[in-house]
């Protein structure tokens, strides 16, 4: 008892002196935090994000223990009329995410446990977990759930964007797995939301970050026997003059449930830096089956394979090299309905030519193609995310490089393959995953034809504009 006094003590001690660093006044919000919680400056390590690039600058990091601690924040916040921003993973790199000094940061990071139900069929996730976590959590508890494919991206951060992993053709986007969601509103209340509440169910799953602080969700899971924890996975790497015809056989390639596959170009490092041709195939069954379900990939003659059978522990590990954080990475993304091999080309050359810059060399280009069999079957309504019928792949390139001096030169790279991508895209409109998005995008093209509603319930729900950091609707 003594102890855990002596140890309030000395916390309170720390929160006291970090906030007389701080520019922000948030004395009166200390006595009402948890003892685990703690407030600091804006530039402690709690905050650090995966891209510094155009990132955040806040007076104040809140790093909040319980879910009871968002809400006495969020609370604190709304009375002081403080701008703030909750983080979950810190990978979010839209440029419109623009905290100044008068603002602050709820660091979820804390919040981080996944707990199962006794009969393994529904999993609570805290606000702050991980992929990482999750991904632990399933293989301890022998169950699958659906989440991200970087362990390093925050779970919630993810899925309710939409949220893409490479389980989506048997379990849909991981926000459809969501039976309920304990928020805290811009209003200042903790609410739990489930189907019942017509519009914020349908909003929260899609488009979130606009409307509350989400400190927990309920998720559908499902209890598995041992084998049904692996997962037949791994790098194909082709020649470069096999490009076109990995591109086309890509496009045509039919993705049942248990398949997704990824297009990637990295470059092979100094002191050569050539763009390298990768196929990161992944296939939830056995070895034989996944070779057979790519069969048209090996037709075309893999330079090397690198597949095997993983544990699901194991099944994102080609993906920890992006997890890196800090430096300056700027992301730029574009939903595709079709896979043109000539325009890839053009992106091939592009990217090649960007990784000569000094620095660049862990820049990428990525496109996931994930089966869509159970993701068209849930109705396009159910959800606000709006490209359940139109997108076939998500395309993203990262131009990663740690001197500003480039920042001209990767905006103007990231930009041009991004018009590249969206010249072939096959789609009516530009449309793109809004966690895929760069942040200069009109809000049409990531929140397509839901704009107006959300618009409406942006109004209704959050009429002073508290959520105004990710692609705001905010009049
Ligand atoms: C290396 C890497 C890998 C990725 N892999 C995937 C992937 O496999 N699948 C996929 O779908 N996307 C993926 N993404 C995109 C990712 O979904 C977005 O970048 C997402 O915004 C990151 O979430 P975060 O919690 O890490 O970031 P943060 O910066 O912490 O959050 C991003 C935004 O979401 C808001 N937010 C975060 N948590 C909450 C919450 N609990 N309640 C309300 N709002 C919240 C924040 O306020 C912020 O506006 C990846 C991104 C990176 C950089």
């Amino acid at each position: 008892m003594l102890s855990s006094r002596r140890s309030l003590i000395l916390l309170l001690s720390i929160i006291s002196f970090a906030v007389a660093s701080s520019s922000i006044d948030l004395s009166g919000l200390l006595p009402q935090l948890s003892p685990h919680a703690s407030v600091t400056d804006g530039s402690n390590l709690a905050a650090q994000r995966w891209t510094e690039f155009d990132s955040p600058t806040p007076g104040a990091t809140v790093n909040v223990a319980t879910e009871q601690d968002v809400l006495v924040t969020v609370q604190y916040c709304i009375r002081e009329n403080i701008e703030f921003l909750s983080q979950n993973g810190g990978h979010g790199w839209s440029t419109t995410i623009h905290l100044k000094q008068n603002g602050i940061i709820i660091n979820l990071g804390a919040l981080n446990d996944v707990t199962f139900n006794k009969a393994k069929t529904e999993v609570t996730v805290l606000g702050g977990a991980l992929v990482s976590d999750v991904v632990a959590a399933q293989f301890a508890n022998q169950a699958i759930v659906a989440t991200g494919t970087c362990n390093c991206v925050g779970a919630l951060g993810s899925a309710l964007g939409g949220g893409l992993g490479n389980l989506q053709g048997k379990l849909g986007l991981i926000s459809d797995s969501i039976i309920s969601l304990n928020v805290v509103t811009a209003s200042g209340k903790s609410i739990t939301v489930t189907e019942k509440d017509f519009d914020l169910w349908w909003a929260l799953r899609g488009s979130a970050a606009n409307f509350a602080i989400v400190t927990s969700v309920i998720m559908r899971s499902h209890p598995v026997e041992a084998a049904g924890l692996t997962a037949w996975t791994g790098p194909l790497i082709f020649a470069e003059n096999k490009l076109e015809e990995l591109v086309q056989a890509v496009d045509e390639l039919f993705l049942k449930p248990e398949m997704s596959v990824s297009l990637v170009f990295v470059s092979s490092g100094p002191p050569n830096n050539t763009a390298q041709v990768i196929a990161s195939v992944f296939f939830y069954g056995t070895e034989e089956e996944g070779r057979q379900a790519f069969a048209p990939l090996y037709k075309i003659g893999p330079l090397v394979d690198g597949t095997t059978i993983q544990p699901v522990t194991r099944w994102n590990d080609a993906n920890n090299s992006t997890c890196v954080k800090g430096e300056r990475k700027q992301t730029f993304g574009a939903g595709l309905a079709r896979m043109v091999p000539a325009t890839w080309r053009e992106i091939y050359k592009e990217f090649q030519s960007f990784i000569q810059l000094s620095g660049s060399a862990n820049s990428s280009v990525v496109v996931n193609a994930d089966s869509l069999v159970e993701l068209r079957q849930i109705p396009e309504g159910s959800s606000s995310f709006p490209f359940r019928n139109t997108i076939n792949f998500h395309a993203f390139t990262v131009a990663w490089y740690a001197d500003p001096a480039l920042d001209h030169r990767a905006t103007a790279y990231g930009s041009n393959v991004r018009d590249l991508w969206r010249s072939t895209s096959g789609l009516k409109e530009n449309s793109t995953y809004i966690n895929n998005a760069y942040g200069d995008e009109a809000l049409e093209v990531v929140y397509g034809h839901n704009l107006e509603r959300l618009k409406a319930l942006k109004r209704q729900f959050d009429p002073y504009g508290r959520f105004t950091q990710w692609f705001s609707l905010a009049d």
